[in-house]
């Protein structure tokens, strides 16, 4: 995911360098030369990471601004009439690319949503920009499945969400599990450019990730909300699932980051690993439940498990 690197892999990174037989090669002038196109690779990254947050909102905006303006030509009728037909028909593509196994889930029930309602009422204040976002709980039960092998041996396992927008609601249809670096208290994606290629080809929007605490109770750890911040930078709508199977009060959770309050703690935050945070200034918590999600028994999905 777009998780800065820790110090210590960067640590790591840079201490196989010069192990390389060529590293003696080089003169230290160059190696200097070198250090400096890093660094400036580094921060051209991070300002492509920002265009690409700016690209998906666009794109957000305009999908959105054709539909209030056929919701004003046809008077709201034809919303419902759209989303339901859409929702049983149209949600999966059936292209897969090879080697990816993908699984295609369809729940032929008559449309049966169930509201998260937030603990919080605070959640509606910062929340209230946010589009609806529609999730199959079986995604959730699959991906749990899935991630059954790691779970047994106290590992994390962590998922991309892919969704498409239609109407004014985002649909998560696609889990996408890349190959990933696990541990029992993080999890870091590997090979990023396999689920880049993915949510292109079926031009999804990066609606966020989903992963487990195995061992651990159901909250968003400091890791947890860098992560989740960059994905909030790029779609103010991102969830974070936390999928904690042996917390006895609660197995799961949907969560974001406060907007503002704990978006610009974790924008000011310039620590990595584990490290506790402020409070934000405006009262709110860091993180909180999801306000505006909607479980839908009918929504088809499909995943792709590249490990
Ligand atoms: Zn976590
Ligand atoms: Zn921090």
């Amino acid at each position: 995911m777009c998780r800065p690197l820790t110090r210590k892999q960067k640590e790591r990174l840079v201490s196989k360098i010069p192990q390389h037989s060529s590293y003696s090669t080089y003169s230290v002038k160059e190696k200097l030369h070198h250090n400096k196109i890093h660094q400036e690779l580094s921060t051209e990254l991070e300002i492509l990471k920002s265009q690409l947050g700016h690209d998906f909102r666009s794109q957000k905006n305009q999908e959105l601004h054709s539909y209030n303006e056929r919701e004003v030509k046809y008077g709201g009728t034809e919303e419902t009439k759209i989303q339901s037909s859409e929702i049983n028909v149209n949600c999966v593509t059936q292209s897969s690319p090879s080697p990816v196994l993908t699984f295609i889930q369809s729940v032929p029930e008559a449309v049966q949503l169930s509201h998260i309602a937030a603990s919080d009422s605070r959640n509606d204040q910062s929340q209230s920009s946010c589009q609806d976002v529609h999730i199959s709980v079986r995604l959730m039960a699959d991906f749990l499945e899935l991630a059954r092998d790691n779970t047994n041996k106290d590992l994390e396992t962590c998922g991309v969400l892919g969704a498409f927008l239609k109407n004014g609601v985002f649909y998560i249809t696609t889990l996408i599990i890349p190959k990933q670096e696990t541990t029992p208290s993080s999890c870091q994606a590997l090979n990023e450019e396999e689920i880049y290629a993915i949510q292109s080809e079926h031009s999804l929007f990066p609606l966020g990730w989903i992963h487990t605490h195995p061992s651990q109770s159901c909250f968003m750890s400091s890791i947890d909300l860098h992560t989740q911040y960059c994905y909030q930078l790029m779609l103010p709508e991102a969830v974070a699932i936390v999928m904690a199977p042996t917390d006895a009060t609660r197995s799961y959770g949907v969560f974001r980051l406060s907007d503002p309050g704990g978006t610009t703690v974790v924008k000011e935050c310039q620590e990595r690993g584990f490290h506790p945070h402020k409070e934000p200034s405006d009262g709110s918590p860091i993180y909180e439940d999801c306000s505006n999600i909607y479980f839908n028994p009918n929504l088809r999905f499909e995943i792709f498990d590249l490990r």
